[in-house]
């Protein structure tokens, strides 16, 4: 009896005891609940923020691209109105501020997209040379410039068409070089690019004589904003972005990158990406070629002067029809302007123009939809229409050819991306050859300079001091100089700094 009711007692404890378990566990599993539902919550505020904060980098790069266009611009005018040579120089200093600015924007732009997720690596097929050839173009004269040997070594069994995203393999390999560049001092950059057939992997190897990299300070190489040796570079322009991009960039690609290095005697950054083979020719004596080129490239590029040629512009910005307009100045072609959609399809209705220059981003009737019209209504079946934009993207030239457009520029303009698309579309009948150029140029009484000087900022830099008070002839060796004089006279000659 007794143990009846001591098992009954026993029995009721543990059923509270059960019951209070019950209710902690419950409690638990409430707590979990809610710690699960903020950890969630605090997830999507993360994404949402990252979010905000890259559609605000990427609106705000594209938003100071605009007026980045009439500033380059203005300046680019400045230095070619103006007959002072202290104006000039400060005008030289805000170009190249103007440059150095409108990198990092596109390295911001980069990272944005990067970081939301929408940066997409898109492979096609590229003739490897061509790549090759216009990464060298950009940096050999980086690299001379500032007085460095340049040497460039493509194995000659690189394959000629490769599959990959040939835009972000040209970032990448410009990033590398232009370090290498930047933090040499003296002595010699080294490009050496081969290709494993194997593996159908591209090799790209950057060696300096630079300031060489602490081996504690490599890991640190490829973090967001870090610069090594801050205070030592201060000098040296740079945000730190540019490396992690190209890491992040390479390992979407599913290559690597890695650099050995000694401090004080240089550094060598290596890129292996894989790349398929599409054509397995091989590329041969590349750098041969590639010398080949360049050289003629700089000797004979054409003036763009064509009186004939009648352009149209067409940009809802009165700043940038401005530039635009000013900067075709002294090509003397016949320039018309319209400020919107509307405009420019009335002005076609009547007239014809040998190119139009067609603005992306304007109100009521967008570039896109303008040139719709134009090709629906046959306005002008056979000009060429070319896009004006402050999209950074890279790879948007091929987005818009296939949008109908013929080409694709982009804000802020410089001038020589538009002199060499004009080039291209302009009718070469239209183009006054050199003799009738100066020709026309001889009719005006100026004193004649000839500069002789191998370095290409340098004579560009030239050009601009002289403006138009001289008239310039400009050669980059003595034998064109002697060449030259052959044939004509000139007042002055300035070589190398010095004149004569
Ligand atoms: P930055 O804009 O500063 O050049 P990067 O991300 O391209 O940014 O490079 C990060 C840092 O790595 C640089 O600030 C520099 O200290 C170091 N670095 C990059 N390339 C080299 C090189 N070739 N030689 C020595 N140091 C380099």
């Amino acid at each position: 009896m007794e143990n009846t009711k001591n098992l009954e007692k026993e029995n009721k404890i543990l059923k509270r005891e059960n019951a209070r378990l019950q209710q902690d566990l419950s409690m638990l599993s409430n707590l979990n609940d809610y710690a699960s539902r903020l950890r969630k919550f605090n997830e999507e505020r993360v994404v949402a923020a990252n979010k905000a904060k890259s559609n605000f980098l990427a609106n705000m790069s594209h938003e100071i691209r605009t007026p980045m266009n009439a500033i380059i611009g203005m300046d680019e005018m400045i230095l070619r109105e103006s007959n002072d040579p202290s104006i000039s120089k400060f005008a030289l200093d805000i170009r190249s501020a103007s440059k150095t600015l409108l990198s990092i924007i596109n390295d911001i732009l980069d990272l944005s997209k990067i970081e939301s997720g929408k940066m997409e690596i898109i492979p096609i097929e590229y003739d490897s040379a061509s790549v090759f050839y216009d990464v060298i173009n950009m940096t050999k004269r980086k690299a001379e410039g500032k007085g460095l040997a340049f040497e460039v070594n493509v194995h000659n069994d690189t394959p000629v068409r490769l599959l990959g995203d040939e835009i972000r393999i040209r970032q990448v390999m410009l990033n590398i070089i232009n370090n290498a560049i930047k933090y040499t001092e003296k002595g010699s950059v080294k490009v050496n690019i081969s290709y494993d057939r194997e593996q159908e992997i591209l090799l790209v190897s950057v060696s300096d004589t630079g300031i060489g990299i602490k081996p504690e300070d490599i890991d640190k190489l490829y973090n967001l904003f870090q610069r090594l040796e801050e205070t030592k570079n201060r000098n040296i322009e740079g945000t730190g972005l540019g490396l992690n991009i190209t890491k992040q960039l390479v390992e979407m690609m599913g290559g690597h990158i890695f650099v050995q290095s000694t401090y004080g005697k240089g550094s060598t950054f290596n890129v292996e990406i894989p790349q398929k083979m599409i054509n397995s020719s091989p590329i041969g004596d590349f750098s041969r070629r590639l010398n080949e080129t360049l050289n003629k490239k700089e000797e004979y590029k054409p003036a763009l002067v064509a009186p004939n040629a009648r352009i149209l512009i067409v940009d809802d910005n009165e700043m940038n029809l401005e530039v635009i307009s000013g900067l075709l100045a002294d090509t003397r072609m016949k320039l018309t302007t319209a400020s919107c959609g509307s405009e420019c399809i009335n002005l076609l209705k009547e007239n014809t123009y040998d190119v139009i220059l067609l603005d992306q981003m304007m109100p009521m009737m967008s570039g896109v939809e303008t040139l719709l019209t134009i090709r629906k209504c046959h306005l002008a079946d056979n000009t060429p229409v070319i896009a004006l934009t402050a999209d950074a993207i890279v790879g948007a030239r091929e987005s818009y050819i296939k949008e109908g457009f013929s080409d694709y520029l982009s804000k802020p303009v410089m001038y020589d991306d538009l002199e060499s698309v004009l080039l291209k579309y302009v009718d070469d009948s239209l183009l006054l050859t050199p003799e009738q150029i100066e020709e026309e140029d001889s009719a005006e009484d100026k004193p004649k300079i000839l500069v002789v000087c191998s370095s290409g900022d340098k004579l560009s830099e030239m050009k601009d001091l002289l403006g138009k008070r001289y008239k310039g002839v400009f050669v980059k060796n003595e034998e064109q100089a002697q060449k030259y004089l052959a044939n004509h006279t000139v007042e002055f000659i300035i070589r190398d700094g010095g004149s004569k």
